[in-house]
């Protein structure tokens, strides 16, 4: 019996990754599933699912979160330390799927631990990559890449040599506003950029598909895991979403992963990693589909492409600030205080202030640095954009 922890377990990948463990419940014992403020969906998962411990973030919904586990085996437990003490627990494999900087120290905590950590949460290549998998290497860890792209990529990289490889292509759907013109975008809400054409997943993502913020962190992503020139990674508008990711090797073979928009493949791969398990997914049927279409991913309309590889290029911290400033952006366009547009500024500007001001472009990746630099990057983006409204 594998034992399993969930962090992230209300979300959309842990609802994803808890509906393939309902399929197989033999097969896995639960340590810990956490949760935000969903505790109803985490009490019941955890009653559900036999789980050792439940966790919230949130301390204030503790008395909640145990009177709904009241009568069951099941410890509650909340707050940031409570979640990474439920991440040092023994467990073999470990879903990352906390949304933001967040996930980082839990992951940190199940690799130090020897576990096998499936990453959705990308925020952690792209603020602490090189610890991560050095964490990973120390303990006799491994990372998993859980983001389609990055499964898609490792996938087509089963028995390559990494010095063949010539580019990586990611796909981008486009998001919400892919086809409005681009004098429209002034005016997009945060429940517009909300609705994704191909994908149901957390708010959060689905907004940053809109803007591409989401990419731009992909791309980040990419570079870290696969330890990759910045140069050799493009990304592609793919609005059908089948094609997830490319590579291409010195031969000029250009290797495709397509499976339908179903997060479960992605999180099924890592689960049953290095063999593979029938999945509940949608079989593709290439004459309904009849037709895959291109574009390219203009900087103009999504200048988080741009940014990321101003922020590959700089190193160091700058993923942390570029991924802290996103993050503060992100809440300032859900309440409505900043425009759409307005993210992509506050970003490069917290970008340039921060890294003017400090020596994070060169500082040591350790996990005090990168909660450093994430501090740092949303006081910067919270006083610029008071100074802007
Ligand atoms: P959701 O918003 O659906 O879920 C996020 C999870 O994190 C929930 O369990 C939430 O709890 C919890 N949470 C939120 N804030 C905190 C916090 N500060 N501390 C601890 N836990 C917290 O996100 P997704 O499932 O969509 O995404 C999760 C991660 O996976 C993200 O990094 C995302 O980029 C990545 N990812 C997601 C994909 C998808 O298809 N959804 C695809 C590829 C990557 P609660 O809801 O109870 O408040
Ligand atoms: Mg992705």
């Amino acid at each position: 019996m594998r034992r399993i922890s969930i962090f992230g377990a209300t979300g959309s990948i842990g609802q994803n990754t808890l509906d393939l463990i309902a399929r197989d419940p033999e097969s896995y014992h639960v340590v810990a599933l956490t949760g935000g403020k969903n505790v109803a969906q985490l009490a019941k998962d955890a009653r559900k699912f036999g789980a050792e411990i439940a966790v919230t973030a949130d301390p204030a919904l503790l008395p909640e979160l145990r009177a709904r586990l009241a009568g069951s085996n099941v410890e509650a437990a909340a707050g940031p330390e409570a979640i990474c003490e439920a991440a040092s627990r023994p467990a073999d494999w470990v879903m990352s799927a906390i949304v933001g900087a967040a996930g980082l120290a839990p992951g940190l905590k199940a690799l130090e631990q020897g576990a096998t950590l499936a990453l959705a949460n990308k925020e952690s290549m792209v603020c602490a990559g090189p610890l991560v998998l050095h964490t990973a290497q120390a303990h006799g860890g491994r990372v998993l890449p859980v983001d389609s792209e990055h499964s898609a990529v490792f996938q087509a990289l089963i028995g390559e040599e990494m010095s063949r490889v010539e580019r990586v292509i990611i796909t981008a759907s486009g998001g919400a506003f892919r086809d409005w013109p681009l004098e429209k975008l002034a005016s997009a809400t945060p429940e517009q950029a909300a609705t994704h054409p191909n994908w149901a997943m957390g708010q959060r993502i689905t907004i940053d598909s809109a803007s591409m913020f989401n990419k731009a962190l992909e791309v980040i992503e990419t570079k870290e895991f696969f330890d990759l020139d910045p140069a050799k990674i493009e990304v592609v508008v793919h609005p059908e979403s089948m094609i997830h990711a490319l590579v291409g090797f010195c031969d000029g073979a250009l290797m495709a992963h397509l499976g339908p928009p179903d997060m479960r493949h992605a999180i099924g791969f890592a689960l049953n990693h290095p063999s593979r398990a029938d999945l509940p997914v949608e079989r593709l049927d290439l004459v309904k589909l009849s037709q895959l279409t291109f574009r390219p991913a203009c900087e103009t309309r999504w200048p988080a492409l741009r940014l990321a590889r101003e922020v590959m290029q700089t190193g160091g911290l700058a993923g942390a600030v570029f991924n802290a400033a996103k993050e503060q952006a992100l809440d300032a366009f859900i309440e409505k205080r900043i425009g759409f547009q307005d993210m992509a500024k506050v970003v490069e500007q917290t970008l340039e202030h921060v890294l003017a001001e400090s020596d994070l472009a060169s500082a040591a990746i350790t996990l005090d640095n990168v909660r450093g630099a994430d501090h740092l990057a949303r006081e910067t983006a919270r006083a610029l954009m008071l100074q802007h409204h």
